[in-house]
């Protein structure tokens, strides 16, 4: 599962469905961006990424269950893993939240108000539960209200 289709994400889909036989699913939006995976590496200098298409599109609020693992899209994006107590789950943000920042929306496709509203809709209303980036592995929301620039109370994000 693709959070997005940045090459730097999509890399490694060839040799993982090659060794692990696993459906290959991404947000229909991004397949445009996966494709384009080969001239985005090239762009920053890079051996060229490709990765073969999506066997399945998903869209947000789409629930993806593999084996006792239960996975919701929130087109933040991010995936939102469900647990009970929810306390216990977790949410892999990808590009869209970092620890200390947000993702950037200066690329190709990027829109701030979008970022910050979805960021908003979709991550900060989820339970207090640890966020795996795709930049730095956990962190929490209390922490991020508070000390991201983006989303504490200077920013007006509140
Ligand atoms: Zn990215």
């Amino acid at each position: 599962m693709n959070t997005h289709g940045h090459f730097d994400h999509v890399g490694a889909n060839k040799a993982l469905k090659e060794a692990t036989g696993a459906k290959l699913l991404i947000h229909e939006g991004d397949a445009s961006l996966m494709a384009s995976a080969p001239m985005q590496s090239r762009a920053f200098g890079m051996n060229s990424a490709s990765s073969p298409q999506a066997d399945r599109y998903v869209k947000h609020g789409d629930v993806i269950n593999a084996g006792e693992i239960s996975l919701k899209v929130l087109h933040t994006p991010s995936f939102f893993r469900r647990h009970q107590p929810a306390e216990q789950g977790m949410v892999f943000t990808g590009d869209s939240l970092f620890a200390g920042s947000i993702g950037r929306t200066d690329l190709p496709g990027g829109d701030l108000m979008t970022l910050l509203r979805s960021i908003k809709t979709n991550l900060m209303t989820l339970p207090t539960i640890p966020r795996y980036s795709a930049a730095r592995a956990v962190f929490h929301d209390r922490e991020e209200r508070r000390e991201n620039p983006f989303l504490n109370r200077q920013s007006g994000f509140e």
